[in-house]
C-alpha cells in the first residue's frame, strides 16, 4: 500500500497561522512588529523567486519586510556596509542574505558580518556552534522544517536508523545533527560512500539532499521507512522532482514528502519561526 503523504503546505500553514498569532499579541502587548530585511544581490531567477516568497509570507504573518536589491556587480564592501546599517537598525529582528552570491563576493565573509542575533537563516559560526552543542539559538531554515515535519508527523525517533544521503553545509550536515539530537542513530551518506544503498536499506528514517534526481530508488529503502526528500530538480521537461524516485519508494514508505509541497514550503515557515523568535527577544517576552 502506497505510504501516506506529508504534507508541507498543511503542516507550514499551521505554522505560519500559529506565528501569525504570536504576531499579533506581541504587537498588542509589547508594540513590537517582527521585522525581517531580505539582500538579494544580481538577477538569478530562483533567487528572485524565493525572495519573492519570503516577502508574500512575511505579509500573510504581519512581519514587516525590507527589500534590498543590488546589482550583481556590487562590491564586497558595499555589501558589507548595508549589513552593518541592518545589524544596528532597531526595527530590523532579522538579516537574510539571499544566497548563492557573485563568485567575486565572499559568501563566508558576509554570513560572519551578520550579528549572530539577527542571523535568522542561522549561518552563522555562531549559529552553528550554538546548534552542535544544542544551546537555544537560530536552527537553519531547511533542516529545522525537515525536523518539524518529522515532529508534526508524530515520527519517534529514539533509537532509530536515521540515514542522511548529502552532508552539505546547509542541509546535510545540520539535519545529521538535529536528528542525533533526538537520539536517531544517524549514518551520513556522500558522493564518496561506497554501496549506498545498503545503508540506505538499514534506514528508518532517510532523509535525502543531493540535488540529484532519483538518487534513492524504491530497490534502495526498507518496507515501511519514512522518507523525506529536499531535493528540488527542474527536469528538461519543466516538471519539478526531488532526489528520490517518488512513485516507486512511496510504494513501500510508510510515509514520504512530495516534490513539491514537501520540504519547500517548511523552509519559509522556519524562517519566519526564527523571525519572529528574534523579534521575542526584542520585546523582551524570551531572554
Ligand atoms: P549540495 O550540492 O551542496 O550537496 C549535495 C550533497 O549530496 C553533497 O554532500 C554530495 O556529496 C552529495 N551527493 C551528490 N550526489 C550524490 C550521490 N549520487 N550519492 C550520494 N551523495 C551524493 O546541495 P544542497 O545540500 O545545497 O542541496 C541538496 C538539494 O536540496 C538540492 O536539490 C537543493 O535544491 C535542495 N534544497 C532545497 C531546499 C528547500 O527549501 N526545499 C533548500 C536547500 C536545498 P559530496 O559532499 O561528496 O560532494
Amino acid at each position: 500500500m502506497a505510504g501516506r503523504l506529508i504534507d508541507g503546505k498543511e503542516i507550514s500553514a499551521q505554522i505560519k497561522a500559529e506565528l501569525a498569532q504570536e504576531v499579533a499579541k506581541m504587537q498588542k502587548e509589547s508594540d513590537v512588529t517582527p521585522g525581517l530585511a531580505v539582500v538579494l544581490v544580481g538577477e538569478d531567477p530562483a533567487s528572485k523567486v524565493y525572495v519573492g516568497q519570503k516577502e508574500k509570507a512575511c505579509a500573510e504573518l504581519g512581519i514587516f519586510s525590507q527589500k534590498h536589491t543590488l546589482p550583481a556587480d556590487v562590491s564586497e564592501e558595499e555589501l558589507l556596509g548595508l549589513v552593518g546599517s541592518l545589524n544596528s537598525d532597531p526595527q530590523i529582528d532579522g538579516i537574510l542574505v539571499q544566497l548563492p552570491l557573485p563568485k567575486h563576493i565572499d559568501e563566508n565573509k558576509v554570513i560572519e558580518a551578520i550579528m549572530p542575533e539577527k542571523d535568522v537563516d542561522g549561518f552563522h559560526p555562531v549559529s552553528v556552534g550554538k546548534m552542535v552543542i544544542g544551546l537555544p539559538g537560530f536552527r537553519p531554515c531547511t533542516p529545522a522544517g525537515v525536523m518539524e515535519l518529522l515532529k508534526r508527523t508524530g515520527v519517534d525517533l529514539v533509537g532509530k536508523e536515521a540515514v542522511v544521503v548529502g552532508r552539505s553545509n546547509i542541509v546535510g550536515k545540520p539535519v545529521a545533527i538535529m536528528l542525533l539530537q533526538q537520539s536517531a542513530t544517524v549514518t551520513v551518506c556522500h558522493s564518496k560512500t561506497k554501496n549506498l544503498s545498503e545503508v540506505t536499506r538499514r534506514a528508518d528514517v532517510l532523509v535525502v539532499a543531493t540535488g540529484k534526481p532519483n538518487t534513492v530508488t524504491a530497490d534502495m529503502v526498507k518496507d515501511g521507512v519514512v522518507v523525506i526528500d529536499v531535493g528540488v530538480n527542474r527536469l528538461d521537461s519543466g516538471k519539478l522532482v526531488g532526489d528520490v524516485d517518488f512513485d516507486g519508494v512511496r510504494e513501500k514508505a510508510s510515509a514520504i514528502t512530495p516534490v513539491p509541497g514537501g520540504v519547500g514550503p517548511m523552509t519559509i515557515a522556519m524562517l519566519m519561526y526564527n523571525t519572529v523568535q528574534a523579534a521575542k527577544k526584542r520585546a523582551g517576552i524570551l531572554i
